[in-house]
């Protein structure tokens, strides 16, 4: 069960179908362009979206807001050195500044950065400072289907190769991301975050995590890996840091806040010139873009994400909506992870072919059938077509994202979810793909408009 109670609600928008349908021709069939409150559940993202506890908003109130050495940044300060270890702490306003921030001190034009998946905002921080991102996620990953428990992690073959081949002088860094969410959100493994870092040590490159689950990592670690089962999540957690040279991390994610961050280093240098260009571009090096309010509820929240009976409930719920998903006859990106599950819309709609985008088909009929808004993460996302629409590119799979806000919705509204998707499952027929009548030249997901097209069955 929860091991909290609900203190503060919100209601949430109830609509009929013909105000959905209403709703999706007036957005162009595009998600990203409804408003919050024509949603009824929203599965879009679990970053910034997790419910503060009573303790942090406690905090929050007690928050300093002087400029300069505020009480809350001490505090911050000292919770994430005692949780990382790391020498040097930098507050930031979310994670894709801290990227920003050590990528531009960090990378020079021509350098390469290897990782098991990078997400989308760091790769394109990397390449903003004209270095290449890499990823070289581990082989098991690839089969959808598996249920290995460790699908996060990095290919340490490809990784040796590539340190000690002709590209291995422009390696400046290696990222692990835990969970790797680029990745189906699967864990990494501390074996393999240790045979990691002894490679980085060996050929004198630094390893950064990208920390921004790196709780919900380790609990499953202290579920799946041997040795590990007798600790608890925040000793798992409190190696994992330490096993590295630093971090970025968001902490919309794992640290329960609606917005924070950090980065994390031992490398006096490094930490002194990301403090200069924090203090031109964020804020200055005390408050890193934030509130003092909000170093607060950060430091309370990586205080409470690694409560067992926190993470437990946390498992269990994302077990229990994935139980009722395979139910409904729609297969997932096995294992299910803990901050989202992916549906496999392309097995599910064979009939519309990737260029037809059978994944952005299903997160609109789960809007138009239950109000619940996903992510789609297929050729909507990461194809290419020409001007005629005839396609050029197509993603490897076609799938839909339910993300997973913390502490948010309860097993009902999951079994709302999870009857939408069986009466959906039941009538695919009726599902009809999309063609593209506008777009943007990048990240054309968040812009693109659509329409429906008739696909045969
Ligand atoms: C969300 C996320 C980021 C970016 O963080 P923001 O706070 O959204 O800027 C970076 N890496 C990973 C793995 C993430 O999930």
């Amino acid at each position: 069960m929860e091991p909290y109670r609900i203190k503060v609600v919100e209601p949430i928008p109830v609509t009929t179908r013909q105000q959905r349908e209403a709703a999706l021709k007036r957005v162009n069939y595009n998600l990203f362009d409804l408003r919050a409150e024509e949603v009824t559940i929203d599965l879009l993202t679990d970053s910034g979206t997790g419910a503060l506890s009573a303790a942090q908003l406690a905090a929050g109130m007690a928050g300093d807001e002087s400029y300069s050495g505020s009480r809350s940044f001490y505090r911050f300060h000292e919770t994430v050195t005692e949780l990382t270890g790391y020498a040097h702490i930098l507050p930031a306003h979310q994670g894709r500044a801290a990227e920003r921030v050590l990528f531009t001190t960090l990378l020079e034009r021509g350098n390469l950065v290897l990782s098991n998946t990078h997400f989308d905002t760091t790769r394109a921080n990397v390449e903003l400072n004209d270095a290449e991102a890499r990823d070289l996620p581990c082989p098991e990953a690839k089969n959808l289907d598996s249920t290995d428990p460790f699908k996060g992690n990095i290919d340490l073959d490809a990784l040796a190769r590539t340190l000690s081949g002709p590209d291995g002088s422009r390696v400046a860094v290696v990222v692990m991301t835990i969970t790797n969410n680029g990745g189906g959100g699967q864990p990494v493994s501390m074996e393999n975050l240790k045979r990691t870092a002894a490679l980085c040590r060996q050929h004198g490159v630094p390893l950064f995590l990208d920390a921004a689950r790196f709780a919900e990592n380790a609990w499953l670690v202290t579920r799946h890996e041997e040795g590990y089962r007798d600790r608890t999540p925040r000793q798992v957690a409190e190696e994992a840091f330490r096993l590295t040279d630093g971090c970025m991390m968001s902490a919309k994610k794992d640290g329960i806040v609606h917005i924070g961050g950090f980065i994390g280093t031992n490398d006096p240098e490094l930490a002194q010139k990301c403090e200069l260009l924090l203090i031109a571009t964020e804020g200055f090096a005390t408050y890193g873009g934030l509130a003092g309010r909000d170093l607060d509820m950060m430091a309370q929240g990586l205080t409470e994400v690694t409560e067992p009976s926190y993470l437990a409930e946390r498992a269990e719920i994302a077990s229990h909506l994935a139980h009722r998903v395979r139910a409904a006859g729609v297969d997932i990106v096995e294992p299910p992870g803990m901050h989202a599950l992916y549906l496999n819309a392309g097995r599910l709609l064979p009939h519309i072919p990737p260029h037809h985008y059978p994944g952005h088909a299903l997160a609109c009929q789960l809007y138009l059938e239950g109000g619940i808004r996903s992510a789609e993460l297929g050729s909507l996302y990461l194809g290419e077509e020409d001007e005629h629409g005839n396609p050029i590119k197509s993603a490897p799979y076609e799938l839909v994202r339910l993300a997973l806000p913390r502490r948010v919705y309860t097993r009902s509204h999951y079994d709302h979810v999870g009857e939408t998707l069986a009466k959906i499952a039941k009538n695919t027929d009726q599902v009809y793909g999309f063609r593209i009548t506008d777009q943007s030249p990048i990240l054309r997901h968040f812009r693109a408009t659509l329409e429906p097209v008739p696909v045969r069955g």
